[in-house]
């Protein structure tokens, strides 16, 4: 069971030291259970404590690693069963299944449709994340012929082997040792055989049972075996099971801190329809699912799962912003306009797009004010005269141009004067009240 903030009081040094970052024990402690910091901040605390309050601060949904590499992804680590209680951490992996009972022809498509997904929305690199081989034909051969056209095709890819035969994956498993696979496909029947292979190709381990208590109790036969990255599926295969399934194990694992469920789910969707299939893979996202393993990956498909994806693992307590810095758009010289806005991601990519279609070179300086839009930035404090002037100054942008003309929003026109006050030699310049009056104002500036 997770402790309280006073249990954990207990078992700190109790000097009220600071060291942590916080002014009393009592409060780092009370952070610590909120799980908002970890026991690392503080240096002075005993090995017992350590070893008790380490035990409890591991998450109760396990971390585990998919690939190795840039193209790596996360999975578990999950801390609540809602995510406006603090936010779901790590986005649930969208893997492309290839049987081995498929067409040469199809496997490659699929093999290029997972290489050609990745798409940038609002900042964010969005992806088919993974290919999950199956051994349809119960062939060895077969599969490994599979196998080795994905190894070679798309290394970086992180692999998912599914199969149920020991023969199949020992063949197969030593052609991704060591990346990061996941061998999926261990039951209660085949658990001797197949988790020694996993662990030799230093592999996680999928299993497989018909329901929650056989799951519970062939997790605890793996991690006896030696493996404890594992990733459960219920069995489910249907809406309401999925819905059912992926609810109570999340629960038991957050609610009651139940170990043998404490893992990552895989959750398979594939159907002949591929709107069916979306839907039960948007359930799987909505509702807990690690992994999600899909027949096919069709752009359309691609960018209602990402947008979900995106939008329910994004932190609804922080809004989505962008770096502070410079951005050129276009090639802009030392006579291109600049202008200044905020980073919230939002506003960011429209304005940015916008002057991007009035085809005008430009310096576009975006200030960090928390993610906030322009309007809220500034009825905050946060997008003041005296700020955006030392943003200015620090940001490097004088050696570039040569003119010192700032366009501000048309919203924020009544920064004119303080702006003017604090960067001595520039001339502040309202631009239009929205963005998409830009390309006309940006067009009428440089032909004037
Ligand atoms: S560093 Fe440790 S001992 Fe010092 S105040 Fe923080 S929790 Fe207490």
């Amino acid at each position: 069971m997770a402790l309280t903030g006073v249990e954990i009081f207990k078992l700190l040094p109790k000097t009220n030291c600071k060291k942590c970052g916080f002014p009393t024990c009592l409060a780092f402690a009370m952070k610590l259970a909120q799980r908002q910091t970890s026991l690392d901040k503080c240096p002075d605390v005993s090995e017992e404590a350590k070893r008790i309050l380490g035990e409890a601060a591991a998450p109760p949904v396990r971390p585990i690693t998919l690939g190795t590499g840039d193209k790596a992804v996360k999975m578990g680590e999950e801390t609540v069963l809602f995510r406006h209680e603090k936010k779901f951490v790590n986005p649930t992996v969208l893997a492309l299944e290839i049987k081995d009972t498929e067409d040469e022809a199809v496997q490659m498509e699929k093999v290029q449709a997972v290489l050609t997904s990745e798409i940038n929305r609002v900042g964010q690199l969005l992806r088919v994340d993974a290919i999950c081989i199956t051994n349809a034909s119960g062939e060895v051969e077969r599969f490994e012929t599979l196998a080795k056209t994905v190894a070679e095709k798309a290394p970086e890819v992180p692999v998912i082997v599914s199969t149920e035969s020991p023969d199949a994956a020992k063949t197969v498993m030593g052609l991704f040792s060591g990346k990061g696979a996941l061998l999926y496909g261990v039951t209660e029947a085949n658990a001797e055989q197949m988790v020694p292979i996993a662990k030799e190709a230093k592999a996680s381990v999928g299993v497989r049972a018909d329901d929650l208590e056989a799951l519970s109790a062939l997790t605890e036969k793996v991690k006896s075996l030696g493996v404890e990255d594992i990733v459960v599926d219920s069995g489910a295969r249907k809406a309401p099971e999925i819905l059912e399934h992926n609810t109570l194990i999340r629960r038991a694992a957050i609610k009651k801190n139940f170990k043998p469920l404490g893992y990552p789910v895989i959750n398979f969707v594939q159907r002949e329809d591929p709107l069916y299939e979306t839907l039960l893979a948007g359930l799987g996202i909505c509702k807990y699912a690690s992994v999600v393993v899909m027949s096919s990956a069709e752009k359309w498909k691609n960018l209602a799962l990402f947008t979900l994806r995106q939008n329910i693992y994004t932190d609804p307590q922080v809004p989505m912003q962008v770096e502070q810095k410079i951005y050129k758009i276009g090639e802009p010289d030392e006579n291109s306009p600049l202008l200044i806005t905020t980073n919230f991601s939002l506003t960011y990519f429209i304005v940015s797009g916008e002057v991007e279609n009035s085809k005008v070179p430009a310096w576009l300086a975006v200030m960090d004010c928390e993610g906030l839009s322009v309007l809220t930035a500034w009825a905050a404090g946060k997008f003041t005269g005296a700020k955006i002037a030392n943003f200015i100054k620090e940001s490097g942008i004088e050696s570039q141009i040569k003119h010192r003309e700032l366009i501000i929003p048309g919203y924020v026109a009544i920064l004119k004067g303080a702006i003017e006050e604090k960067l001595e030699g520039w001339t502040v310049t309202v631009g239009p009240r929205e963005a998409n009056g830009l390309p006309s104002f940006l067009r009428q500036k440089v032909a004037a």
